[in-house]
């Protein structure tokens, strides 16, 4: 466990250092609550997208995605209850950043009890609303006022009419989507943790209006979801559920669920929801768009409007939870020791010396093959040394060297991240090698 106080500092600096997070518009003077992922952090992201997506598209059968627009009607955001529900004078408690209604005195009072011993400060209030406004249209005067989506999951329900028509989707079924998403936030900070722009992956997942069954679904996301993280490097004892308890869920939320990461320097925080929505967002579109939502079930003829159980994972916030589980200092090393799934680059090539092109050449047709089948940079500058050193940082699970000897013997260096092990690999076994030991 990473309890190292200065841990987020590192971290920050790391990222800046070898190109995984900037501080957006950095050049002028930057954006708040904005960041630009730079190559390796790109690369980073991408490989927890496209993780998701396969194990929740790919590999199913009962969930499709769909990539919606992120300008919307605004009617949308009327019907979902954002317009609404983020109007109102809005205070945020600075420790947990739970926002509350100003002229809810009792339950300030409540919440600031919750902070046992702990001095409770509060933002200034602020009639807020959460939306991130823009405006459509070429004639000043004449443009319409929209919003940037506040979540991905309207983009969604929105479609839920088009996807089970165009398809050959039965409930129940999930659909899935990955994108960006804005919020206003009063207070962005703690790095990426609470940002302006970030992006969300999600399956609004459909069943039957059954209590039985859709409390199973529920609890088997729970447990799935659960897994997917662990399956990629995160110690099971640095996760939790954190339900919501009845009087703090949306009043329409069946049950809802959050999962905590422990390793925020600092303590436990969310990095998904799992909510069990019931029929609210297709009733409230029904009702707001006149359309009809209900489903008609092929078999039995009944027809109802679904119950959606939720599944909201923010990308950032799991980036930012892989980054701090990864950092790790041992022997005087720094080294990311990423899940080989979601490392930046799977593999590194270095020629012993830059200035020998014999050496240059070999490690250059070694280099070209291997990109055919993974992530894998290049580096000839320095020594030897440093070239592991930045590879560490980025968390490469194997560096490649083509000395001397393998002009002879056909054999390169192999060195491993973790273990800082080297040894001498047949260049023909190579991509094999990788394979079998990235298990990709
Ligand atoms: P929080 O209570 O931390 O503001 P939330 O409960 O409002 O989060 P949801 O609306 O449930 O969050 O969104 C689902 C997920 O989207 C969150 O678990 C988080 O991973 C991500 N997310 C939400 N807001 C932000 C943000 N401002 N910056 C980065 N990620 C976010």
């Amino acid at each position: 466990m990473n309890q190292d106080i200065n841990l987020m500092d590192k971290i920050v600096s790391l990222a800046k250092r070898r190109g995984f997070i900037y501080p957006g518009s950095e050049l002028y003077g930057g954006l708040a609550g904005t960041w630009d992922y730079g190559p390796a952090g790109t690369e980073l992201k991408r490989n927890i997208k496209n993780e998701w997506w396969k194990d929740m598209v790919q590999l199913r059968d009962d969930i499709v995605g769909v990539d919606a627009a992120i300008m919307m009607n605004p009617r949308v955001w009327e019907a979902s209850g954002h317009v609404e529900a983020f109007t109102d004078p809005l205070v945020e408690c600075k420790i947990c950043h739970q926002r509350m209604r100003q002229d809810k005195e009792d339950e300030i009072a409540e919440h600031e009890k919750s902070h046992k011993g702990q001095k409770v400060e509060w933002t200034e209030p602020k009639k807020f609303n959460l939306l991130v406004k823009a405006y459509l249209g070429v004639v000043e005067g004449t443009q319409s006022q929209i919003y940037l989506r506040g979540e991905i999951t309207q983009g969604v329900h929105v479609n839920f009419r088009n996807v089970v028509d165009s398809t050959r989707v039965k409930i129940p079924f999930g659909i899935a989507q990955v994108g960006k998403a804005f919020r206003n936030e009063i207070t962005p900070g703690n790095f990426t943790f609470r940002s302006r722009e970030f992006e969300q992956m999600e399956v609004q997942y459909y069943v039957k209006p059954d209590e039985k069954e859709s409390m199973e679904e529920y609890e088997a996301w729970k447990k799935e979801r659960m897994e997917w993280y662990i399956k990629l490097g995160i110690k099971p004892e640095h996760l939790k559920f954190e339900d919501h308890a009845p009087g703090k869920r949306a009043h329409y939320a069946k049950a809802a669920t959050d999962i905590l990461y422990s390793g925020f320097p600092w303590g436990w925080d969310e990095i998904m929801g799992i909510h069990h929505r019931g029929d609210w967002d297709l009733r409230r579109h029904q009702e707001y768009s006149g359309q009809d939502l209900s489903y008609t079930d092929p078999v039995t003829g009944e027809k109802y409007i679904p119950w959606d159980i939720e599944t909201s994972a923010g990308v950032d916030r799991a980036a930012l939870m892989f980054l701090l589980e990864a950092y790790t200092e041992e022997d005087g090393r720094v080294f990311m020791k990423f899940h080989p799934k979601l490392a930046p680059y799977k593999a590194a090539v270095f020629p012993l010396l830059a200035n020998k092109p014999e050496l240059v050449d070999l490690a250059r047709k070694i280099y070209i093959d291997l990109k055919k089948d993974f992530m894998v940079a290049w580096d000839d500058r320095g020594n030897i040394g440093k070239r592991y050193a930045s590879q560490d940082e980025i968390g490469t699970p194997f560096c490649i060297t083509v000395d001397f000897q393998s002009l002879e013997d056909d054999m390169v260096t192999v060195r491993d991240r973790d273990t800082a092990k080297q040894e001498r690999v047949k260049i023909s076994g190579l991509k094999d090698f990788l394979k079998d030991k990235l298990d990709i």
